[in-house]
């Protein structure tokens, strides 16, 4: 089984890099701008966050994620 590179999520199809949640729809992978939206988006929605704590839980969570160690 492989995992997304970008988030370590466990993915279904093996012939891709990255799982749903990081790639666009026609499968280009989401930049670290655009990944750190949709997951402060995340946070703000399932743990009631504001945006500002939000965006630092979500760029807390990207560092530890093998895709953007370099960011
Ligand atoms: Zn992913």
């Amino acid at each position: 089984m492989k995992n997304c590179i970008a988030c370590g999520m466990l993915l279904g199809d093996e012939s891709k890099d990255y799982c749903k949640h990081c790639a666009h729809e026609d499968g280009s992978m989401q930049t670290y701008d655009e990944k750190l939206e949709s997951m402060a988006a995340f946070v703000i929605k399932t743990q009631g966050l504001n945006e500002d704590v939000a965006k630092k839980v979500a760029a807390e969570q990207l560092k530890g994620l093998p895709a953007w160690q370099n960011q």
